[in-house]
């Protein structure tokens, strides 16, 4: 296997934000579970593009199968083969602050003093990293100068507690009470599946049933639906599932303070998975409806920003009654490439990923809807190619409101000072920001309407990536936290006063 691993080429030299693991669990004696466990993370691969692995237990030991690459390119029929037993685990990865190296690849797996096997999955991203990374390195677990990820720390806690006295269930009851931040964990000792999810609930964690009475839990209800369970329920903030021969039992770890992540609305989960009751597909539409709505443009067609931009884009055109059309056709596999390209090809930038259909284009004027702006580089060079096929203007909606904040809580944005809103002139970022991209028009639909469209109560979401308002804190050790916390206290009007803020606090 290999040790070290090119993170997947970037095609339009933009960095989307990206959601950083994706979990699937499955409790089914006499099921194929490691192949329902790759189908499983094959509906979650939008959520982690480096990493995959699977563990499955057959209640006397584990075994974990993990490399770098896709689903796809991780396993093949021999290797699945090779996993037998009546629980899988399975992991898939984007890697940040941990490195893309095969280390850092999950399920992680440890085994405990009394000899059980721990196999953990995780998505999210802590907040008291640094307390639980030297409480792990007290014990002798991990050696914190090789930035041993934190779901590498949480399995060796989880594992250490493990012994005659304590259970797993136990063990999980004490320790996760501790962790601060988001998490979806996913565990197993090889007999029973647990599921925690943490207090604030911010990523989203379902449990499905198999037809046969086998359990699922998966982090969007698109992984119960490709391997035919029905939806049960969503697993609670602050709850733990224990999944066995006697069931599905639920066990209360921290009391529920909810703040789920919006931006799973906007633009992190796929259209066809269901948050909290709330279909995404349809919150999109709706918040597309709502963007015609506070801002109309004088426009001849509608087209998305495929994919993640067509729902908004289909409610943009029904309730302003201008024709929709797919102008764009996007290449879909590309970015998921692994092999850098050459000159050449790097060259030609945007049009790897996106290629305008002209006679759509020619002489019209567009509304193109795009789900978010992050540094701008996309939307800069898709409309000077719009414009070159023939668009004879180009006004630009944007369903969410400026990302202007860093997130701690499990998604990969670029660092504030490269956000597109934080570096134009804050006096009029709205238009600064379209002359920057060099649209005819452009307009954000407002917080109000994106959290109305959610159908969750503003009081159980967390939007800071919007607002900055932090709900589970920030982490420590983090130089962009130390932007932000200063950030907060101050006010920074331009974006060379926030340029050298972060860069002084980067270097300092
Ligand atoms: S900061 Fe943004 S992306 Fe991160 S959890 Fe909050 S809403 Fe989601």
């Amino acid at each position: 296997m290999k040790e070290s691993y090119a993170a997947p080429y970037d095609d339009h030299g933009d960095t989307e934000p990206r959601e950083e693991c994706g979990v699937f669990g499955v409790w089914a004696p006499g099921e194929d579970v490691s192949k329902l466990s790759y189908y499983g993370l094959y509906a979650l691969q939008h959520r982690g593009q480096e990493a995959a692995g699977i563990a499955v237990g057959n209640g006397e030991q584990i075994v974990v199968f993990k490399d770098l690459g896709l689903v796809s390119q991780v396993f093949d029929e021999q290797s699945l083969e090779s996993l037998n037993g009546h629980i899988g685990l399975g992991h898939c990865r984007y890697s940040t602050a941990g490195g893309a190296s095969w280390d850092n690849a999950q399920p992680m797996f440890r085994i405990s003093p009394n000899g059980t096997d721990i196999a953990l999955g995780h998505n999210g991203n802590l907040v008291n990293y640094q307390d639980l990374v030297r409480e792990a390195a007290d014990k002798g677990l991990v050696n914190p100068t090789t930035h041993p990820s934190d779901s590498d720390v949480m399995c060796a806690l989880l594992a250490d507690a493990v012994d005659g006295e304590t259970t797993v269930e136990d063990a999980a009851a004490e320790l996760f009470p501790r962790v601060n931040g988001a998490f979806c964990v996913l565990f197993t000792d090889g007999d029973s599946l647990y599921a925690v999810r943490d207090p604030h609930g911010v990523r989203p964690l379902s449990l499905g049933q198999m037809p046969g009475g086998g359990w699922v839990v998966s982090s969007e209800t698109s992984g119960l639906d490709i391997v035919g369970a029905e939806f049960v329920r969503d697993v609670e903030p602050g709850e733990m599932l224990i999944i066995n021969q006697d069931g599905v039992r639920s066990r209360t770890i921290a009391q529920a303070t909810p703040k789920g992540c919006v931006f799973e609305y906007v633009y992190l989960a796929r259209p066809d998975s269901v948050i909290q009751g709330q279909s995404v597909n349809g919150t999109r539409v709706q918040i597309g409806r709502a963007l015609a709505q506070e801002s109309s443009a004088e426009g001849d067609l509608v087209i998305p920003v495929p994919e993640s931009g067509t729902p908004a884009a289909v409610g943009y055109a029904q309730a302003s009654g201008i024709p929709f059309g797919q102008g764009l056709v996007k290449n879909a596999y590309v970015g998921r490439t692994f092999i850098q390209p050459s000159q050449t090809i790097r060259q030609l930038g945007i049009r790897l990923k996106l290629n305008p259909l002209r006679e759509v284009i020619q002489g019209k004027r567009l509304v193109v809807v795009d789900d978010s702006i992050v540094r701008g580089n996309t939307q800069r060079a898709l409309i000077k190619m719009l414009r070159d096929a023939g668009a004879a203007e180009v006004h630009v909606r944007i369903a969410s409101p400026p990302v202007k904040w860093p997130c701690f809580y499990g998604i990969d944005f670029a660092s504030p000072d490269e956000l597109i809103a934080n570096t134009v002139d804050q006096k009029n970022p709205v238009e600064a920001i379209c002359e920057e991209i060099g649209a005819d028009s452009l307009a954000f639909v407002s917080e109000e309407a994106m959290i109305a469209a959610s159908g969750q109560p503003e009081s159980q979401l967390c939007k800071a990536c919007f607002d900055g308002h932090y709900p589970l804190g920030l982490p420590g050790g983090n130089p962009h936290s130390e932007a932000v916390r200063r950030l907060q206290g101050s006010a920074c009007d331009t974006a060379d006063e926030l340029d050298h803020f972060v860069t002084d606090v980067e270097q300092h």
